[in-house]
């Protein structure tokens, strides 16, 4: 008699992996684990499925509400996205703090959702489509380069070792699926921004969501605030951290200028009071406007009547657009 030797798929030597470590993920969510779990044997595979699993538990409630039927989960990891403006002007510490993001790639898509320090998502999200990507590389320092169709390069930094080996041909089987069903989306923009309650695209330079109304805070609304008094914007956006160390920074400028008003001579207090509002007026605007202009800010929630106001801008503007296209 002969016996029959088992011989298990990758997700099944991988599902056996998470049962032995008594680890679950969200029945409801169709993960492809044995992509999931770029490493499940050897030194250091026990804390490494850990910590994945522990970073998907954080977003498996808004994945869920993300995800298209039919739409397949290839990979979690988390990084940042920062610009050279944000390190510039809040160092590098803090550029990294308020840029911290879940990357899930898809079958279809890249979803970033703006998280936590420990991966929770927070209230801005986005979508990429693997047809707008030109190039993703790991470079020799450690970061992910992206070049999207419409010239933008993005640079992803934080990412552990594992997820920058394994990410990339993740990818790149995902563009030659993509490449093989011709399928691509339009967009407004290569990265486009999703809603933060209903999770549907809101185009390039809209900050109403014609699905269900909730509306966003423009980049200028934020920068004028900021403008008026440095870390409102900031507090608007909801990074309460940041703008409450701005704020701590902001008095004790100011309490550093009435002391020399006060004391020694006036006129040296004015220079000290002149000197705040050329600069930390003014770079807060400027850098509330770039880190606004990355993502939606949510406002107000969701509006039935707004969503139809939008939608009927949406025709005026296609209307526009057909009138200066007949003139032409
Ligand atoms: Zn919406």
């Amino acid at each position: 008699m002969s016996e029959d030797v088992e011989v298990l798929t990758p997700a099944e030597v991988v599902q056996a992996q998470l049962n032995k470590f008594k680890l679950s993920l969200d029945a409801e969510i169709p993960y492809r684990l044995a992509t999931v779990f770029a490493k499940i044997s050897g030194w250091g595979a026990k804390g490494e499925i850990k910590r994945r699993v522990k970073l998907i538990h954080q977003i498996e409630p808004t994945l869920k509400k993300m995800l298209l039927p039919k739409e397949e989960v290839l990979y979690v990891a988390k990084g940042t996205q920062s610009s050279t403006t944000e390190m510039l002007f809040m160092g590098t510490y803090w550029a990294a703090v308020l840029n911290q993001t879940v990357f899930v790639l898809t079958n279809l898509r890249i979803l970033m959702l703006r998280s936590k320090s420990n991966g929770e998502p927070t209230h801005t999200f986005w979508v990429l489509y693997y047809s707008e990507i030109d190039l993703f590389q790991p470079n020799w320092m450690g970061a992910l380069k992206l070049k999207t169709k419409d010239g933008k390069n993005v640079t992803f930094t934080g990412f552990p070792k594992l997820d920058r080996k394994a990410m990339p041909a993740i990818f790149q089987d995902a563009l030659d699926n993509y490449r093989k069903l011709n399928f691509h989306p339009t967009v407004s923009q290569s990265r486009e921004n999703l809603c933060s309650h209903c999770f549907q695209v809101v185009p390039k330079d809209r900050y109403v969501c014609r699905n269900c109304g909730s509306d966003f805070w423009t980049p200028k609304e934020l920068a004028l605030r900021s403008l008026i008094f440095p870390s409102w914007g900031d507090f608007c956006m909801k990074h309460y951290h940041f703008a409450t160390v701005e704020l701590i920074g902001y008095v004790i400028s100011w309490w550093w200028a009435i002391r020399i008003l006060t004391r020694a001579i006036p006129g040296e207090g004015w220079i000290a009071v002149g000197l705040i509002f050329i600069f930390a007026h003014p770079v807060d605007a400027i850098l509330t406007y770039s880190v606004a202009k990355k993502g939606l800010s949510p406002r107000h929630g969701p509006d039935a009547a707004r969503a139809l106001a939008e939608q009927s801008a949406d025709v005026d503007d296609v209307d526009d657009e057909l009138l200066e296209a007949e003139e032409a």
